[in-house]
């Protein structure tokens, strides 16, 4: 299978429309099997300077391409992308982890991203407006920024730099993108991806390497005046404070602890099916993942018992085997830390109906998997309940209200994604309103979102921006007032009005 879908065994920067070869390098392991499956760079400093440059002269050049024209680029990207789609899939499984349905659907959002971010090259609204004096025009316009840094975690290796990319490139920047070190696979296909496209040197570059060094190189780099961040809360504090000193434009999306709420009036089978494909998709690693389950006390044991029947029918395995819905855990130190929770959560005193093993059988033995785990009776001062585990771990909090859920909801530091299953219309109403959420689903479970919508959260989630939708524009655009006086003389605003 690696040989097949690989045709290097190095992985290259690509840096001013030019592969170039990295000094040093580290394997990129496959987390279904422990195999190594290519090479990634590990790149300097002076690499991102050098692509930094390139942007710099790249991005004058871009932003006066009108941007309709720009956007003909990510229609080719997009149409290409629907291309190769199989084969991208099946790479990113390789390289991530997850399943494969699950890469198809990762490869699909990244398709419908280009689409929507080319037609936005036909739009890029600003507005047109009445001004105070006579004989004067007024309207606001999108300027571009210049040289934009994006760092991009592992978990949605594709999907997440199209949200980035797509959106600075078709308003006129330049790109330096650094993608996380275990999934470089999907960085290096969508860089040959845009050459194909017809992209020109310089405008998207991409620098493999640490976060320590690479990463941190681009967040101090005086030339680039827009950070795009999604990755671990710990990194985007760092970042955000680092960016601050430089009054530097920063996008962060970081981590959640979403919740689904379950109604004493929902439908439960639906309820368990949601909450099953949101806590154990993708092995729960997914910004996105439900870790906590709100149940209303009359419909907790019946909930536990259909959440228990359909773990039981999960597959776990290398995910590109069709019947596998579990894939395995990315590394070592997230295994650890998933297994740290368990002893965590059983020390608190929840109680563990489901799972909390690794799996160790001669099946799981190259790779790193964990049982889909459920703990029940937990209540909402535990860490379990609080912290962001990103594992196949979800913890019931029995409650005796409407209200009491939302309190529940809200009462963790992160402010993603939330859920509530319910038949009660006043509930739907009230719930949108009052989850403090960025993402809120009603009768569906924590994950799913749309491309045109924007997608971030609100308070320790991240710091007032949103990835992809018409929002996204807004991180790697500046917004200019212009006023054109056609008067012929001096008139002064706000003194010279009749
Ligand atoms: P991470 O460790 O913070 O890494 C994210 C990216 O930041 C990687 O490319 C990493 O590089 C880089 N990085 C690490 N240290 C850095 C530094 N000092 N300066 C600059 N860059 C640095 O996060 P992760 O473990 O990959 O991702 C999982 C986290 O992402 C979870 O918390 C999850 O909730 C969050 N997430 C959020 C969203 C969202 O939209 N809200 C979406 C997906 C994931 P290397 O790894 O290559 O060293």
């Amino acid at each position: 299978m690696t040989e097949k879908l690989l045709d290097k065994e190095v992985l290259m920067n690509y840096v001013n429309g030019e592969w170039i070869e990295a000094n040093e390098t580290t394997d990129v392991i496959n987390p279904a099997t422990g195999e190594s499956i290519i090479k990634v760079p590990l790149s300097s400093q002076e690499d991102v300077d050098q692509a930094v440059k390139a942007a710099k002269a790249a991005q004058k050049e871009w932003a006066l391409v009108p941007a309709p024209m720009r956007a003909e680029v990510l229609f080719e990207v997009g149409r290409i992308m629907k291309e190769k789609k199989e084969h991208l899939s099946k790479l990113l499984t390789m390289e991530n982890g997850k399943v494969l349905e699950e890469a198809r659907g990762e490869v699909q959002e990244g398709i419908d991203m280009a689409y929507y971010m080319a037609g936005e090259g036909r739009r890029l609204f600003g507005q047109t407006t009445n001004a105070e004096l006579k004989d004067k025009f007024a309207m606001s316009v999108r300027a571009p920024i210049g040289v934009v840094g994006l760092i991009t975690p592992w978990n949605f290796p594709i999907a997440i730099a199209t949200w980035k990319s797509f959106p600075a490139i078709v308003a006129g920047n330049a790109v330096v993108w650094k993608p996380a070190t275990e999934t470089p696979l999907m960085a290096n296909e969508l860089m040959k991806i845009f050459i194909e496209a017809g992209l020109p040197k310089g405008v998207l570059n991409v620098v493999f390497g640490s976060g320590g060094t690479v990463g941190d190189a681009l967040v101090n780099h005086k030339d680039i005046r827009v950070i795009s961040f999604t990755g671990s809360n710990d990194t985007g504090r760092r970042i955000a404070a680092k960016c601050g000193e430089q009054l530097k434009k920063v996008s962060l999306e970081m981590g959640g602890k979403n919740a689904v709420t379950v109604m004493d009036d929902a439908d439960l089978e639906l309820a368990a099916e949601g909450i099953v494909w949101s806590a154990f998709g993708t092995s729960g690693q997914r910004c996105t993942a439900c870790s906590r389950v709100i149940v209303h006390e009359a419909v907790k044991e019946d909930l536990e018992q259909l959440i228990l029947k359909k773990i039981k029918e999960l597959k776990i395995g290398n995910g590109l085997h069709d019947d596998v819905k579990v894939g395995p855990i990315i590394n070592k130190a997230g295994l650890e830390k998933i297994k740290s929770y368990i002893k965590i959560g059983k020390d608190e005193g929840a109680k563990l109906i489901a799972g909390g093993n690794e799996l160790t059988g001669d099946e799981y033995a190259a790779g790193l998997y964990f049982e889909p785990t459920v703990f029940t009776d937990a209540t909402i001062d535990m860490r379990i309940s609080q912290e962001e585990i990103f594992g196949p771990v979800v913890s019931l909090i029995p409650v005796g209200s409407f209200e009491e859920a939302i309190e529940v909801n809200n009462s963790v530091e992160y402010g993603l994604s939330s859920s509530i299953f319910t038949r009660d219309v006043n509930k739907v109403f009230k719930a949108q309103r009052d989850l403090d959420t960025g993402i809120v689903y009603v009768n569906a479970g924590t994950t799913g979102a749309e491309i045109h919508l924007p997608f971030g959260g609100t308070k320790g989630t991240g710091n007032g921006h949103r990835d992809s939708g018409v929002q996204a524009l807004d991180v790697f655009t500046e917004w200019k007032a212009v006023y054109v006086d056609y008067s012929g003389k001096l008139q002064r605003a706000q003194i010279d009005v009749e």
